[in-house]
């Protein structure tokens, strides 16, 4: 008999103008929709919680009761959104069976079924799934049309980042040969935890330079950037990346100060097969266990590179909330993880995340010190012309919030 299922995304706090980002599409839901459409059952994708009458208003049918409903789970500190979603969609459907799955109920299952009251908790990759095209018509085209593709070449990953929880969700890493066939966009978004790690990498980016030769490829980006170590044992990949159309690669720096030299060859790499350093970015993992002082040591060999940086701040994988808000001056280690074991402070990660977004917006936009009145368009547009060319002692006796980049700021 042919069911009725519900596929749920949770009202996570996504900006409604993100919703359709590359980062954020609801991949695994869409994968099984296509799966269970194969199967004969009728499936609906639901983005938040929302009434029967707005779930009976996205399809034909006068009545739809889902028989099952599957709920998505995202990062484990975003977990309260999805127990809202179990109890919203258990009022509204008391008869169907909630299932929970991806990364948050696969990395804490128990806690899943206890904190969500949820029916069955799904752990891991759904196989069936897996080897379904998604159903991209459900992906409601606003605000933004859906004009790219995401395409998966493995599973997994060969390493075991401390601070990383791909290894607990997918022990063994998969790898398939080809990716052609299933290319229909001009776009691709590689949504694998390590690209490079893929033992077909070859041929893969030899497939996608043919195929951006033939232009029937605009250009490809690596989700979780590029493994600078398998980058330095296979260094003619860098050229192929650049051919293949991968634009903004970025490498993770993981670690101390000490591995700069490390950092500083992967980057060359990149710079010698066609990339500029300002397209490059460096990932880095804040509020961990390398202390502020380091990490703006860090910073300033980004600044000395020209490479931009992409900061992520470190949340335990076991963490079920996050309370962290850019807008407040002043927050507490009870509203969100704060690594004190490090010398972590709520001011000093404040000041990291913006000594980075200011160093950036430097490299972007080619000046040598940072200006608040810039970026906000309180000066005219010929005076940021002209103060755009001046160094940063020479900025600093025009704009009195002149910013340097070049030293480490501790406020
Ligand atoms: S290399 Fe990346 S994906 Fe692999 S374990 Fe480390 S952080 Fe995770």
């Amino acid at each position: 008999m042919a069911l009725k299922i519900l596929l749920v995304e949770p009202e996570f706090p996504i900006p409604p103008k993100s919703k359709n980002h590359r980062n954020f599409l609801p991949i695994g839901l869409l994968k099984l929709a296509s799966y269970y459409r194969e199967l004969g059952d009728s499936v609906k994708l639901i983005r938040g919680n929302k009434t029967e009458k707005e779930i009976r208003r996205s399809g034909n049918e006068r009545w739809w009761i889902p028989d099952k409903i599957m709920i998505t789970s995202l990062f484990t500190y975003w977990a309260g959104y999805v127990r809202d979603s179990v109890a919203h969609y258990r009022k509204l459907y008391p008869d169907a069976r909630i299932i929970v799955g991806g990364v948050y109920a696969s990395l804490m299952p128990d806690h899943c079924k206890k904190y969500t009251k949820c029916d069955e908790v799904f752990v891991g990759v759904h196989k069936g799934a897996e080897k379904s095209f998604p159903a991209y018509d459900l992906i409601e085209n606003n605000p933004h049309p859906l004009d790219y593709q995401i395409v998966r070449t493995s599973r997994g990953c060969i390493r075991n980042c401390e601070f990383c929880g791909v290894k607990k969700i997918e022990s063994r890493f998969k790898a398939n040969a080809n990716i052609k066939t299933e290319i229909i966009h001009r776009k691709l978004v590689f949504y694998d935890d390590n690209l490079l790690a893929n033992p077909h990498i070859q041929k893969i980016l030899s497939e996608l330079i043919e195929l951006k030769s033939k232009k029937q490829i605009l250009w490809c980006e690596a989700q979780s950037g590029f493994d600078g170590k398998i980058l330095k044992e296979k260094p003619y990949l860098a050229e192929m990346i650049k051919k293949a159309g991968f634009h903004y690669p970025r490498i993770a720096w993981d670690w101390g100060y000490e591995q700069h030299h490390e950092i500083k060859e992967q980057l060359d790499l990149l710079i010698d097969a066609g990339y500029r350093s300002k397209d490059l970015f460096v990932f880095m993992l804040y509020n961990w266990d390398i202390p502020f002082g380091e990490m703006e040591r860090k910073r300033l060999k980004c600044w000395e590179w020209q490479v931009q940086i992409a900061d992520c701040r470190y949340r335990p994988l076991d963490k079920i909330y996050d309370g962290y808000d850019s807008k407040k001056r002043k927050q507490t280690g009870r509203e969100y993880h704060i690594q004190k074991e490090s010398g972590w402070t709520d001011k000093l990660i404040r000041t990291f995340r913006s000594n980075v977004r200011k160093q950036n917006i430097c490299l972007r936009q080619n000046t040598k010190y940072y200006s608040a009145d810039m970026e906000r368009k309180r000066i005219s547009k010929d005076m940021t012309n002209e103060y755009k060319k001046l160094s940063y002692e020479e900025a600093k006796g025009y704009l009195k919030d002149a910013w340097n980049p070049a030293v480490i700021h501790y406020t």
